[in-house]
């Protein structure tokens, strides 16, 4: 970063910081990764530099030979990574992404089904202060108040009841498998289009270690800077039937020019994900998960639905008291561990003070660690949940996790 550091040394210096603070504290929120170098150097390429509104072969400037090889290598391999029909690679992120497919299929005020937000749906899939529930009609489904739980007998009686024009399944706060093909069915039988937003999942998905919503669903959007571990931003993936409504809502419907240098980054990302290096690396992330929730309850720890299948894990902390989530995130980040505060299902306390934290493992396993650090971690972590306030108990696994965090280094330079 030689060019920066002598140009700008205020950004510099935050970046540098950055880094440290990435280096030496565990990045344990389930929905961030460490990108490779090769991802990076895409990302902040002379790419940036062109203008190419519309799509291969069909670009509006001149220019587009070369940025045309860059975007149909980045579809090929997205088709070849999910076993998709067509790909759409533009997205600059996950929410418009989610804002295309509704702009396709939907009309302002039409209904949509998608998970209520306490029980891990995202923002996109109906909040009330998001364009999803602005604009549309957004009506819940929950999860099983005892189990915690998708019950799709529930989901498929209240979407007769509805009939919704769109249902969404993926999640964002969800630690168990999803059934796609269970919410395709029901939206067949009720006439709606079956969004599966696999966000959160995409590198488990890829890697065979989650079902995966191909070849049957309508339409899947995906971030690609979650497990898959590329670039922040996204993609739409659809049957071939679709494909002109959601190129449409895309560019011109939403976008201009594309991104380029985020989309050759995303073909970057989608060669990683092809290697049988990056199905070792989705395996461990599932494994590390659950040797970490199983640590978490033999230290009386609370989790939601009791464990997990994948990469995350909610921590429910009513039994320490509700309200604590914010609270505890903050006494964990003190100690070294990052991570974010959540609701639970069915949460006493208001959005803004919810009774859980979520956490995850796909950013450490990039980093190379396995079940023993994981158990480590566990402990640390009930440790801090029940000491909240000793600062002395904080500082001692402060630099303990320093020290652990030394054996597993990240970037070399940047
Ligand atoms: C992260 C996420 C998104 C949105 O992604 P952004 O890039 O943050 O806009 C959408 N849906 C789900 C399920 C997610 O987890």
């Amino acid at each position: 970063m030689n060019f920066l550091q002598k140009e700008d040394s205020e950004i510099y210096n935050s970046m540098k910081k950055e880094l440290a603070r990435q280096q030496t504290t565990l990045q344990m929120i389930p929905s961030e990764n460490y990108a490779s170098s090769a991802v990076l150097e895409a990302c902040g390429s002379i790419l940036n530099n062109k203008y190419s509104e519309g799509y291969p072969k069909k670009r509006y400037y001149q220019g587009n030979e070369f940025i045309d090889e860059v975007e149909i290598t980045a579809l090929e391999r997205a088709k070849k990574l999910f076993g998709a029909e067509h790909v759409n690679v533009q997205p600059l992120s996950g929410s418009p992404a989610n804002q295309a497919v509704f702009f396709s299929f939907l009309s302002p005020g039409d209904k949509f089904m998608g998970l209520d937000l306490s029980c891990g749906g995202h923002l996109t899939h109906g909040n009330p202060y998001n364009f999803s529930g602005k604009l549309f009609k957004a009506v819940s489904y929950g999860v099983n108040k005892d189990t915690e739980l998708l019950d799709y007998n529930e989901i498929r009686i209240l979407a007769l009841k509805e009939k919704p024009k769109l249902i969404i399944s993926g999640f964002t706060a969800y630690p168990r498998l999803v059934d796609f093909k269970k919410f395709q069915e029901i939206a067949e039988e009720v006439g709606a289009i079956h969004l599966a937003d696999i966000s959160h999942i995409a590198g488990l998905v890829v890697a065979g270690v989650h079902y995966s919503p191909f070849p049957f669903t309508d339409i899947v959007t995906t971030t690609t800077h979650k497990t898959l571990r590329g670039p922040r931003s996204a993609i739409i993936m659809c049957k071939e039937k679709y494909a002109k409504e959601i190129d449409r809502a895309v560019f011109p419907g939403l976008q201009g020019g594309p991104h380029e240098h985020i989309i050759a980054a995303k073909a970057v990302c989608f060669k990683e994900a092809l290697t049988s290096d990056f199905k070792v690396y989705a395996q461990q992330i599932v494994k590390n998960a659950k040797a970490l929730a199983e640590t978490l309850m033999e230290s009386d720890i609370k989790l939601v639905t009791n464990g997990t299948d994948n990469h995350l894990i909610l921590i429910d902390l009513r039994p320490q008291g509700i309200g604590l989530g914010k609270p505890a995130a903050m006494a964990l980040e003190e100690a070294g561990i990052c991570t974010n505060c959540n609701t639970v299902p069915y949460d006493p306390s208001p959005p803004f003070k919810p009774s859980g934290v979520r956490i995850g493992t796909p950013a450490l396993t990039t980093r190379g660690m396995k079940e023993t650090e994981m158990k480590q971690i566990g402990e640390w972590i009930a440790k801090v949940l029940k000491n909240m306030n000793d600062t002395s108990v904080k500082q001692k696994i402060r630099e303990e996790i320093r020290q652990l965090c030394a054996q597993f280094p990240i970037y070399k330079e940047i």
